[in-house]
């Protein structure tokens, strides 16, 4: 435990690793849910302290489905972050939003079937508001650092997040398109819900790889070229999330990191010791 706060840092596809840390320490971690993806890589970037995690494991090891999203954002609040900056690789649902784009979504919504979306449960109900499921704060440091490092940056993009590991059928696909969605990935609401119960900020930075499969003209969606642009989108998001922590004000007016003060319904002389220490790293000061 580290009572210092710092900025978490999800690495998705293409982003293992960040070169740009020092002063790194490996961190094992176990939680109350598991063990998270990876280990953490603590350390400072540009002078500010970090935490940086692989959500798929060094080596892309774990599907979207299989990844412990309960025990990677655990692992962070444990690290004594405040704020999760995420990067991922996504999909385009739209002409202008062209392969090489970055989108930091605003809205999203929900078409994940095989995944723990919430750490509550087992004796203890809560009700996170999830109408704006993103930081706004993070969102606008996202935006502007993308921007500053070269890219064409999408703001206010409503992402569908699927289950995966398939990508879409083309039916899906139109289907999302039919209402007004501007990009796909598997991964970030998952993290949005969950970072919103552990009352840290959110923000995700999703790079398209792809049209996925709705263009008439573009070449359906294949792993040959995902791979082949992820890795350009890669060193784009490395420097834009070092621009991004640089930029992150400790003292942004979000509310996100007092969410949950209204959340919990149970009755708490009802709540079982059992999930009061599963929670203790989570709710802990609510229980
Ligand atoms: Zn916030």
């Amino acid at each position: 435990m580290n009572g210092q706060a710092r900025v978490g840092l999800v690495g998705g596809s293409g982003v293992y690793d960040l070169a740009a840390m020092e002063n790194v320490r490996e961190e094992r971690l176990d939680t109350p849910f598991g063990r998270p993806s990876d280990s953490y890589f603590t350390g400072t970037l540009g002078g500010v302290a970090v935490a940086f995690l692989s959500r798929h494991a060094r080596g892309h090891r774990q599907s979207p489905t299989e990844i412990n999203y309960r025990a990677n954002v655990c692992g962070f609040k444990m690290l004594g972050c405040d704020a999760l900056l995420s990067a991922s690789a996504c999909g385009s649902l739209k002409e202008e939003v062209a392969p090489r784009h970055a989108a930091v979504p605003s809205q999203f919504i929900d078409r994940t079937r095989h995944r723990e979306d919430t750490f509550f449960g087992g004796g203890v109900v809560a009700h996170a508001a999830l109408a704006d499921p993103v930081c706004p704060a993070l969102s606008g440091v996202l935006a502007d650092s993308a921007r500053g490092a070269g890219l064409i940056v999408h703001r206010d993009a409503t992402y569908v997040c699927m289950e995966g590991p398939q990508f879409s059928t083309r039916a899906e696909s139109k289907l999302y398109r039919s209402w007004g969605a501007d990009v796909i990935g598997m991964t970030n609401l998952t993290e949005a819900r969950l970072a919103r119960e552990a009352e840290m900020c959110y923000a995700s930075l999703s790079l398209v790889t792809d049209y996925d499969c709705w263009h008439e003209t573009a070449e359906d969606v294949s792993v040959e070229v995902i791979v082949a642009i992820l890795g350009e989108n890669a060193a784009a998001a490395r420097r834009t999330l070092a621009a991004a922590v640089a930029a992150v004000d400790p003292s942004r007016a979000c509310g996100c990191r007092d969410a949950m003060r209204f959340a919990i319904i149970t009755d708490r002389a009802a709540i079982p010791d059992s999930a009061r220490e599963r929670l203790r790293p989570i709710a802990g000061r609510y229980l």
